[in-house]
């Protein structure tokens, strides 16, 4: 096994669950100590730290809704208090509130942007703050911190019947990438992951059946739905020193799905 994140404090919000679980697993794998952040299922975000336990791993769960603000602040209080310090941010919670646009709530409207983005830049801040409190710790890490968003693929392609969720992406991306063009000169590294279609429950029912898997097989060149292990993976390597010179980008890990299939076709 590698441990490249050997003595690294990590902090994976949403991470009871999908993507968050398999990310929290991952860094955990190369020797970073997890923070398992849920909002609502204890269960959930026991039962990953039961399984990086077993694994040989160390891990706490801790309960924050990342659109709150006290919420947060008190997260990172106890993640300090606990561990001393935090090296790494995967800001990974996001949800779904589907709807035509017509028909799309203010509601709807502002409860996405308040966890997919607001929660982003609330739990960002507080990390960045830590990371230039601390500074650089040369014998743990080449850089003083990193900051990984979970974007999506919907920064780049525009998903009718999702508006609320597509403009939150897309807000992610900027706000990557202004804090990743601010924090650079105090060697904090900030990138994005822009996963494609990724077996979870957050899109169960585009992948449950076989007629939507085949469907949505269509829109994934390299014909495989992606699972939370693909996206542990890369965010492993994009926090570890092996990716110290990636600054600003979002690392696309979605079978060719920003490809735009269905061109090929008419080659
Ligand atoms: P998921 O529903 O399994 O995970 C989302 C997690 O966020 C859940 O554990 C949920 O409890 C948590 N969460 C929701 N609101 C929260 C809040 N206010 N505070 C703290 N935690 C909260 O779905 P997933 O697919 O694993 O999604 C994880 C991230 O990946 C999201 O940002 C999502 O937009 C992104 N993503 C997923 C896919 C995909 O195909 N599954 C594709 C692109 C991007």
């Amino acid at each position: 096994e590698k441990q490249r994140l050997k003595n690294q404090i990590a902090l994976v919000t949403g991470a009871s669950s999908g993507i968050g679980a398999g990310v929290a697993k991952a860094l955990a794998a190369d020797g970073a100590t997890i923070v398992v952040n849920y909002s609502s299922s204890a269960e959930g975000a026991e039962k990953v730290v039961a399984e990086i336990k077993n694994a040989g791993g160390q891990a706490i769960a801790l309960k924050a809704d990342v659109s709150k603000e006290a919420e947060v602040l008190e997260l990172f209080r106890q993640v300090i208090e606990q561990f001393g310090t935090l090296h790494i941010l995967i800001n990974n919670a996001g949800i779904q509130q589907d709807a035509p646009f017509v028909e799309m709530t203010l509601a709807q409207w502002q409860k996405v942007i308040d966890v997919n983005l607001t929660g982003q830049f609330l739990c960002a801040r507080e990390a960045a703050k830590e990371f230039l409190r601390r500074g650089l710790q040369p014998e743990i890490s080449k850089a003083a911190g990193k900051i990984i968003c979970m974007s999506s693929v919907h920064e780049v392609i525009p998903w009718a019947g999702h508006v609320n969720y597509a403009s939150s992406k897309g807000g992610i991306m900027l706000l990557m990438k202004s804090i990743a063009q601010e924090l650079a000169p105090y060697k904090i590294r900030v990138n994005s992951i822009g996963p494609g279609a990724i077996k979870t429950p957050i899109n169960r029912e585009a992948w449950e059946t076989t007629e939507a898997a085949q469907k949505l097989l269509t829109l994934i060149p390299y014909n495989r739905i992606g699972e939370p292990r693909d996206i542990g993976e890369a965010a492993a390597w994009l926090a570890s020193d092996e990716s110290d010179y990636v600054h600003g980008i979002t690392l696309f890990v979605d079978g060719g799905m920003t490809l735009f299939p269905g061109f090929e076709a008419n080659g």
